[in-house]
């Protein structure tokens, strides 16, 4: 027996009233803030999330999903939207629009990780994207609307955790302090934090391990190494926020899991929950599109994971509206009857309804109990009987009252029984 790899799953019909809620949700916030569509390949060249997630991280060292094709060129399943989108910008001279140019993307994520609950090697982002303008403003723009989102969903008990790292200019002097901190600790160290020390120094203060967070409570903070430029910006997207009337909450320990990010940073954390358990996260990315060959051009976003969405709505018992229902179930007797049904689901369904059309030969009353699980709202039967008079049993599988309808009459009848 085949299963499905292990961290992945498949979505049920049962589960898709879920999706389609926060789906539903993310189209409308973005058409609301004037974000466009973009749909990405699910898989691009390795090299893409190598130069901008950065060599060091653990998405690129540890969980990237790397092959050669048929031609020896080596790609990579989707490790994020944000860089793919960069691409997208440049490889399509998006830089030549009114700028900044606003986009959002929805689709799956692949990362070889130990799946638990809400980690998965296979999941789902939601993010949107704005490209080509430095304003602090849009920092604060993209912060609202990951907060409006998640309003919308209704969930509750959310806070954004929210730091400024830098920029090439000041990080510098603030990975060399970082360092200097972490190294009087070195014999403490865990064995990931020994190798962070030397490739990726800022990772340091995102270590889950508690001996490590116990080094970071102490470090340097990068809020406090901000060039001039940092500074201002930094001041300028909390004094919006507070403006928009968003709660934040400030932490200098928040550097997330990609290198490409400049200045704010942010993400949006359940109640009560470790760092493991963020349910998006976004910030600035001015450095990343000249990383890519383009001209210096200034970049922010946010991206969510749909599981773990739909893990909170269920924990938080919000209750979401079902996938609609077929309206009639056609049930018949005898290979006449059947001829004449299948007309008949076949005329309803041209009339715009919903309709699921009985096979086989069984008999009425299991046709019924295949009619109740359908989820119908009506059952149509047809017999030699209603041959004959050229009408069929409607009944109601709620109220159980049934009544004969001219056959020239269903769609009107059904259609009525809708409003
Ligand atoms: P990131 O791209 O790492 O900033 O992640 C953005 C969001 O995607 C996170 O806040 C999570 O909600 C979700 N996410 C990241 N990794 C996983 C994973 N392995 N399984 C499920 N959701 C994830």
């Amino acid at each position: 027996m085949y299963k499905a790899p292990r961290g992945t799953f498949d979505i049920l019909p049962e589960e898709q009233a879920y999706w389609k809620y926060v789906e539903d949700k993310a189209v409308s916030l973005c058409r609301l803030y004037s974000y466009q569509p973009l749909s990405l390949p699910i898989f691009e060249d390795a090299q893409l999330f190598t130069r901008t997630v950065g060599g060091g991280t653990d998405i690129v060292d540890k969980e990237m999903y790397v092959f050669r094709d048929k031609s020896g060129q080596e790609l990579a399943l989707r490790t994020e939207g944000t860089a793919p989108v960069c691409r997208a910008y440049l490889e399509h001279g998006l830089f030549n629009l009114a700028q900044p140019v606003k986009l959002y993307y929805m689709g799956p994520v692949f990362r070889y990780e130990r799946p638990q609950a809400g980690r998965y090697r296979q999941h789902h982002q939601f993010g949107f994207e704005a490209l080509g303008d430095a304003d602090p403003a849009l920092d604060a723009e993209v912060i609202q609307m990951a907060w409006q989102f998640f309003l919308s969903l209704q969930l509750s008990g959310l806070s954004i955790q929210l730091n400024s790292i830098g920029c090439k200019l000041c990080r510098p002097e603030y990975l060399e302090a970082l360092k200097q901190h972490y190294a009087s600790y070195a014999q403490r160290l865990c064995p990931d934090c020994e190798v962070r020390l030397s490739r990726n120094p800022l990772r340091l203060l995102d270590c889950k391990k508690p001996s490590c967070q116990e080094i970071a409570k102490t470090a340097p903070k990068p809020t406090e190494y901000l060039c001039h430029g940092c500074r201002v910006h930094f001041e300028s997207v909390q004094r919006y926020l507070a403006t928009l009337s968003i709660p934040f909450e400030l932490n200098s320990r928040l550097v997330r899991g990609l290198d490409y990010y400049t200045r704010t940073v942010f993400e949006v954390e359940p109640q009560g929950k470790g760092g493991q358990s963020s349910l998006g996260g976004g910030g600035r990315y001015d450095e990343l599109i000249e990383t890519l060959g383009g001209n210096p051009t200034p970049g922010v976003g946010f991206a969510a994971g749909l599981e773990r969405i739909i893990l909170n709505l269920k924990a938080q018992k919000r209750a979401v509206r079902a996938l609609p229902r077929p309206v009639a179930f056609i049930a018949y007797l005898g290979e006449e009857a059947k001829i004449e049904a299948m007309k008949i689901a076949s005329e309803l369904r041209q009339a715009g309804i919903p309709i699921v059309m009985a096979t086989g030969d069984k008999g009425l009353k299991w046709q019924m109990r295949q009619a109740n699980s359908s989820g119908s709202r009506y059952a149509v039967i047809l017999g030699k009987e209603e041959l004959a008079n050229r009408a069929v049993t409607v009944r109601d599988l709620g109220s159980g009252e049934q009544n004969s309808v001219p056959m020239t009459d269903i769609a009107k009848t059904l259609k009525r029984g809708r409003e």
